[in-house]
C-alpha cells in the first residue's frame, strides 16, 4: 500500500526540506531570492549547495547535474559526480555554491540559430531558485536557464521566466488603476492535460518508422478504428492500469500533482492531467512528466508515443494548456462570479486578452506549429489552424449587453436583470460545451487546446503572457492618468470588446462554414509550419517582444531560423526512413509473395491443366501494378528529397519539404497500404496496426 502523502515530493528538495535541513538565516536568504529574485551570496550559496548534497546522497544520488531545456525541445543534462580526490588516494564527496549557480556545458553542439557561432562554444547555465531540485536516475537534478556569454537566452526557460515577470508588472498596474493597493505580484498559472499513447514494447522494435520517427509512416487501417467511441473514459485493461499507477508514484515522487487518468478517444491513447501549478514549475513538471512516461513505459514492456500523429486514420495527441492568471494572495483574476457585468476587474482583464488574441493570432498559431501538429490541427481532431476564442453563450449575452450600453443581458428566457444570482456561477457546464474552440474559456482559465502533445509548453506560454502584458500594459497607459477612472475603465471595456469581438466564436470550428466565416472576418488561417513561421518575425512581433524584454531581435531570428531548419530535418529523416522501408523491406516481400503465388499457379498446372488459377492471378495482376506504381513513387520521393537538400533559402526549404516531399511521402504510402491488404500477413514486414492498436491487454 503507497502512503501518497508520504511519497509525495520525496524525491524533491522542496520548502520543507528546506527548512528542515538549511540554518535559519540560509533559509531565510533563500527565500528572499525565490520571492524576490535578490541575488544570492556566495556563502550562503555554498550552504544551500552543501546541504543539497548531503541529502541527494540520502536518496542515492552520486552525481549532479544542471537541467535545462534547450531549443530542441526536450530536456538537456550532463551529469557529474560528487567524487573529489583526497591525498590518501580516496575520495570525499563535493558540492560547492559555484557548481550549484552556474555551469558551463560546452554549448557548441546545442542549436543556436547563429546567436553562438560555434568557435565560440560557451554558454552557461544558471540555477533557477523559483524551481525546486530533485534527484532522479541516482542524479541531483539542478533546474537551470541556459544563457550565452553575452546575455542572449538559449533556451526555453529563460524568456518563459521573463515574459512571467512582465505580466505581472502590467497586471498589478491594472490592479491598482482599480484600487487594489494589497496584490504585489500576479502569477499565471497552467494545468497541461497530457495525451500519449502506449503500445506494445516488441511490436515496437519491429517498426523502423516508430523508432526513427515516433510515427507508422505505413499502414493499413485496421478493420475497427475509434468508430464505436468505445474507448474514451472506457474501463482501463489491466497492464495499462499498472502501467498508469507505476506513473504515478514516480511523478508523486518527484513533486508533480498527477492527478487524473483515463482513456481517450483513440484506441491504446490515454491522458494523464496534473492538478495547475504556476507556470514556470508546470512547464518544468510536464517536461518530466513525458520524460518519466517514456521510462517508466520501459519497465512494462511498452512504448509510450508523444507524437502528435501516430497513427492515420484515429485521434492523435495533443496538449490542453489551461492557462490563469492569479494574485500572490490566491485570487483567480479570470473567475467571473456571480454577477460577472458587474465584475470590473474579470471584464478588463477578458478585455485584454480578447484584443491580445485578436491582435495575435499568428503568434499563437506559430507557438503550436510543428510537423507533428501540421497532422492534427483543421484535421477534425483537433482545433482548425484559425485562432478565434470560445466564451460560451452566457457570458457571450454579457459581452453584447455591454456593447450595446445596457446592464440587462438578452438570453433564451427574455429580458433578464443581471442581479446577483440570477446568472448561474460560471461552472464548467455553462461553459465547457464546445470542445473544437482552440482557446476556450472554461469557467475561470482559458484552455489552448492547439498544442501537439509533444511540444514544450514553455513556447506557448511565452507568446501568451508577453501578449496580454502588452494588452494591459496599453490599458494602464490610458488609465492612469485619468481622474474619473470608473467610467474611464467601463468605456475601455466596451470600446474592446466592440472592437475586437470579431476572434470570438462559439460555433463548431470543424465545420466548412466557419473556415469561410472566418475568412470573412478576416482572421488568419496558417495552415502549416512553414507557412505560419516567418509571421514570428513580423516587425510587429519583434516590436512586441523587444518592447517587453522577452527577446532580443537576434533571438528571434535565431528561433525562426532553428525551427524552420528542425521542420525539414523531421521531413527529411520521415522520407528517408520511408525509402528504405520501402526498397528494403516492403518491395522485397511483396515481390515475395506474388513469387509464393506464381509458384502455387504453377504446381496447379503441373498437377492438371483443368485448376483454376484465376484467383491467384488476379492477385498477382494487382501486386505486380501496384508494386510498378509503389516503384515509381520511391523513385518520385527520392528525386523530391534530392532537390529539397539543394535549397539554401531556409524558409524555402522548409515550404518545399512540407508541400513537395511531404505529398510525395503520402502518395507512396497509399500505394503501401493498399498493398498490404493483399499481401498475405505472414509476408508483411511489420505489425500491423491492428496489432500495434490493441496489442496491449
Ligand atoms: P477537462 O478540461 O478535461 O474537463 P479539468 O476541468 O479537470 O479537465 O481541468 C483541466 C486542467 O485545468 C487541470 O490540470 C486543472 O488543474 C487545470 N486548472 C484548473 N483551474 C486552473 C487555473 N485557475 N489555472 C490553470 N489551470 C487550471
Ligand atoms: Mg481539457
Amino acid at each position: 500500500m503507497v502512503k501518497v502523502p508520504e511519497l509525495f515530493g520525496s524525491m524533491v528538495f522542496d520548502d520543507a526540506t528546506m527548512k528542515e535541513r538549511l540554518p535559519k538565516e540560509t533559509y531565510k536568504a533563500l527565500k528572499k531570492t525565490i520571492k524576490e529574485g535578490a541575488p544570492l551570496d556566495i556563502n550562503v550559496a555554498n550552504i544551500v549547495a552543501n546541504a543539497m548534497k548531503d541529502w541527494a546522497i540520502e536518496k542515492g544520488a552520486t552525481h549532479y547535474t544542471h537541467w535545462f531545456q534547450p531549443m530542441t525541445g526536450i530536456t538537456a543534462e550532463k551529469h557529474d559526480s560528487f567524487i573529489n580526490p583526497t591525498d590518501d588516494g580516496k575520495v570525499i564527496m563535493e558540492f560547492s555554491g559555484k557548481e550549484l549557480i552556474k555551469g558551463e556545458p560546452d554549448a557548441s553542439s546545442f542549436p543556436s540559430g547563429g546567436i553562438r557561432a560555434t568557435f565560440e562554444a560557451r554558454g552557461y547555465t544558471a540555477w533557477d531558485p523559483t524551481s525546486y531540485a530533485f534527484v532522479k536516475n541516482e542524479t541531483l537534478c539542478i533546474p537551470t536557464a541556459f544563457c550565452s556569454y553575452t546575455g542572449e537566452a538559449l533556451d526555453k526557460k529563460t524568456p518563459l521566466l521573463r515574459s512571467m515577470e512582465r505580466i505581472s508588472d502590467e497586471a498589478i498596474r491594472i490592479l491598482r488603476v482599480l484600487g487594489d493597493n494589497e496584490t504585489a505580484r500576479v502569477v499565471t498559472t497552467v494545468g497541461p492535460e497530457q495525451e500519449y499513447f502506449l503500445i506494445d514494447e516488441e511490436l515496437y522494435n519491429k517498426r523502423k518508422d516508430l523508432i526513427y520517427t515516433g510515427r507508422t509512416l505505413f499502414g493499413a487501417k485496421a478493420p475497427k478504428g475509434q468508430e464505436m467511441e468505445d474507448h474514451y473514459f472506457g474501463s482501463i485493461k489491466p497492464r495499462v492500469i499498472a502501467y498508469m499507477q507505476d506513473l504515478d508514484e514516480e511523478l508523486w515522487k518527484l513533486g508533480i500533482y498527477s492527478k487524473t487518468r483515463h482513456n481517450e478517444v483513440a484506441p491504446a491513447q490515454h491522458e494523464m492531467a496534473p492538478i495547475f501549478t504556476t507556470t514556470n514549475l508546470a512547464t518544468d513538471h510536464n517536461q518530466l512528466t513525458m520524460e518519466v512516461m517514456k521510462r517508466v513505459a520501459h519497465k512494462h514492456g511498452l512504448v509510450c508515443l508523444l507524437h502528435e500523429k501516430p497513427f492515420a486514420g484515429v485521434n492523435g495527441s495533443g496538449k490542453h494548456n489551461n492557462w490563469s492568471l492569479s494574485t500572490n494572495t490566491g485570487r483567480n483574476l479570470l473567475k467571473p462570479g456571480k454577477d460577472p457585468i458587474r465584475n470590473t476587474e474579470f471584464l478588463i482583464f477578458l478585455a485584454a486578452i480578447m484584443k491580445g488574441v485578436y491582435e495575435y493570432q499568428d503568434l499563437l498559431r506559430v507557438s503550436v506549429a510543428s510537423a507533428g501538429n501540421d497532422h492534427r490541427l483543421g484535421a477534425n481532431e483537433a482545433p482548425p489552424a484559425i485562432i478565434s476564442m470560445f466564451i460560451g453563450d452566457d457570458l457571450e449575452a454579457v459581452v453584447n449587453a455591454i456593447i450595446e450600453g445596457k446592464s440587462v443581458v438578452n438570453n433564451e428566457a427574455g429580458n433578464m436583470d443581471l442581479g446577483v444570482g440570477v446568472l448561474p456561477d460560471f461552472k464548467k457546464d455553462t461553459t465547457d460545451r464546445n470542445r473544437t474552440s482552440p482557446f476556450a474559456f472554461t469557467g475561470n482559465k482559458f484552455e489552448f487546446r492547439s498544442l501537439g502533445s509533444s511540444l514544450n509548453i514553455a513556447c506557448p506560454n511565452i507568446m501568451l503572457n508577453t501578449i496580454v502584458a502588452e494588452e494591459l500594459s496599453q490599458f494602464a497607459d490610458k488609465l492612469e492618468p485619468v481622474e474619473d477612472k470608473q467610467s474611464a475603465v467601463k468605456a475601455l471595456i466596451r470600446e474592446t470588446f466592440k472592437e475586437y469581438k470579431d476572434i470570438v466564436f462559439n460555433g463548431d470550428n470543424y465545420s466548412d462554414e466557419w473556415v469561410a466565416e472566418a475568412e470573412r472576418r478576416g482572421l488568419l488561417n496558417l495552415r502549416s509550419m512553414p507557412v505560419a513561421m516567418p509571421y514570428f518575425v513580423a516587425e510587429k512581433n519583434v516590436k512586441l517582444f523587444t518592447k517587453h524584454n522577452v527577446h532580443t531581435r537576434r533571438e528571434m531570428f535565431s528561433r525562426y531560423e532553428i525551427q524552420q531548419e528542425e521542420y525539414g530535418k523531421v521531413i527529411n529523416i520521415e522520407a528517408l526512413t520511408m525509402i528504405e522501408m520501402a526498397r528494403r523491406d516492403i518491395f522485397p516481400a511483396v515481390s515475395a509473395y506474388v513469387q509464393k503465388l506464381v509458384e502455387a499457379c504453377n504446381a496447379k498446372k503441373a498437377l492438371s491443366a483443368s485448376i483454376p488459377c484465376d484467383a491467384e492471378l488476379a492477385v498477382i495482376e494487382k501486386l505486380s501494378k501496384l508494386l510498378c506504381c509503389f516503384y515509381n513513387k520511391i523513385e518520385v520521393l527520392e528525386e523530391k528529397v534530392n532537390a529539397a537538400k539543394g535549397i539554401k533559402d531556409v524558409a524555402e526549404r522548409a515550404l518545399f519539404y512540407g508541400e513537395e516531399v511531404f505529398n510525395a511521402m503520402n502518395e507512396l504510402r497509399a500505394v503501401g497500404d493498399e498493398m498490404e491488404v493483399s499481401t498475405a500477413a505472414g509476408y508483411w514486414p511489420y505489425p500491423s496496426y491492428g496489432e500495434l492498436l490493441y496489442g496491449v491487454r
